[in-house]
């Protein structure tokens, strides 16, 4: 009876507000929303569709109809598109009316500026939080997979998104070094996009390109044969649409440049970690999260290239959402180190 009281007076809710995808998770009930961050709005301004349903548009819309990406590079692009997203998922969260608003935690990129995470908490409280708290990413993931965060022993957290890749070495409740780039799940589907321009004269729409990647796509060549896929866009020389048969082969050549760019930010992110901390890697090793981890391969890439041992957790696409859920217990304890409030 206590504790639906409780519910009553407000939820605490962790939000992972990701460029690619929104994950809620209600303190007690667990992961609730687990939408693409999209966004459909008539000319007018009044919200169509959120979530799959707006995803299902992009490419798609007539022209008084706009399907938006309201985040870019895991920081907020659209300050009133993200306030309506944000507080759509909220009241999906929390049906009915609670007599008091939910306490909300938000993870925020590492190096997000003071700007950027000013925003986003002015967005969560106009969405409907009573308060508002920021964890970083990275630690959220930490804690979300179960890493001891807050014990002096470092853990290496990598997690690639939509918008942003981040590295991050983890010891006593903070990041020690930190790599965090705007290379990630976006600009692999935007590679194989040019690649088929480039090679076939062939024009694939967003979607397309990810749906080719999920299906196709790899960061490290496999035994046996090599699997191919058809693919549809435009010509873009006769002007007119057509199928072509891409390879796996052919993809991952496409994703060269993109998974350099991530696994460069590993290497930097390893050189630039003290000593002791290195020690401790070298034993336990680094854990992949974010959607981005789900590229096959990905794992045995690092591992060539770093000698450490990779582990992909879980459910990857998780991790955040759970250490955000997590994050109220060092709010509760005071433990400033773990969240920022009002900035
Ligand atoms: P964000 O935190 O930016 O919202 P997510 O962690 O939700 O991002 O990951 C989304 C990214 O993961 C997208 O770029 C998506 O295409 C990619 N992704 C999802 N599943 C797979 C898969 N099976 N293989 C490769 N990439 C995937
Ligand atoms: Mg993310």
């Amino acid at each position: 009876m206590f504790k639906s009281l409780l519910g009553r007076l407000g939820a605490d809710i962790g939000v992972d507000l990701g460029t690619a995808n929104t994950l809620v998770h209600v303190q007690g009930r667990g992961i609730v929303v687990r939408e693409p961050s999209v966004i459909a709005t008539s000319a007018d301004g009044q919200v169509l569709a959120v979530g799959e349903s707006a995803k299902r548009m992009i490419g798609r819309t007539p022209a008084d109809i706009t399907a938006t990406r309201p985040l870019r590079g895991g920081v907020i692009a659209d300050f009133e598109i993200t306030t309506s997203m944000l507080s759509y998922f909220l009241k999906k969260a929390v049906p009915g009316r609670s007599t008091l608003r939910p306490r909300v935690v938000v993870g925020i990129p590492s190096g997000a500026t003071l700007v950027e995470k000013r925003a986003l908490i002015e967005a969560t409280l106009r969405a409907g939080a009573r308060d508002a708290y920021l964890i970083e990413e990275p630690l959220a993931a930490a804690l979300g997979v179960g890493l001891p965060v807050a014990e002096p022993i470092a853990s290496m957290v990598v997690d690639i998104g939509g918008g942003r890749t981040q590295v991050a070495v983890i010891t006593l409740g903070g990041i020690v070094t930190c790599r965090s780039i705007r290379t990630a799940g976006d600009d692999i589907d935007e590679a194989i996009m040019a690649y088929a321009r480039r090679a076939y004269n062939l024009m694939i729409g967003e979607r397309t390109a990810e749906e080719a990647k999920i299906a196709l796509g790899s960061a490290y060549p496999s035994e046996g044969e090599d699997p191919s896929l058809p693919v549809r866009g435009r010509d873009l020389v006769s002007g007119l649409p057509r199928t072509l048969r891409l390879t796996a082969g052919e993809i991952r050549e496409a994703l060269t440049e993109p998974l350099q760019a991530i696994v460069g930010a590993v290497k930097q992110t390893l050189e630039e970690t003290p000593p002791e901390l290195a020690a401790d890697l070298v034993g336990r090793g680094l854990i992949l999260v974010g959607g981005g981890a789900l590229l096959r391969g990905i794992d045995r890439l690092l591992v060539e290239v770093t000698g450490m041992q990779v582990r992909l957790s879980d459910d990857p696409l998780t991790a955040v959402a759970l250490g955000t859920g997590m994050a109220f217990e060092g709010i509760d304890a005071k433990k400033a180190v773990i969240t920022s409030k009002n900035l």
